[in-house]
């Protein structure tokens, strides 16, 4: 489910709240139950953040090559 951020501009609390795409529109309370939220334009993470990308395996003594394999 994707988490959406909003902040209050009445105490200035940043919070995250996760709901349906659906719902991205609709209004968030403060956890203070303070009512006058805006939605920030955050990137939206979908099934939460992104890994960390693969370790780069490829390079370096090319064993293929030194078989004839490559032609
Ligand atoms: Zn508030």
């Amino acid at each position: 489910m994707p988490r959406y951020e909003f902040r209050c501009r009445e105490c200035g609390t940043s919070f995250e709240v996760s709901r349906p795409m659906a719902e991205s529109g609709a209004p968030a309370s403060c956890p203070r139950g303070h009512g006058d939220t805006v939605k920030l334009l955050s990137a939206v993470a979908v099934g939460g953040t992104s890994a960390a990308p693969a370790p780069a395996a490829r390079g370096g003594g090319g064993g293929c090559c030194g078989g004839g394999c490559c032609g």
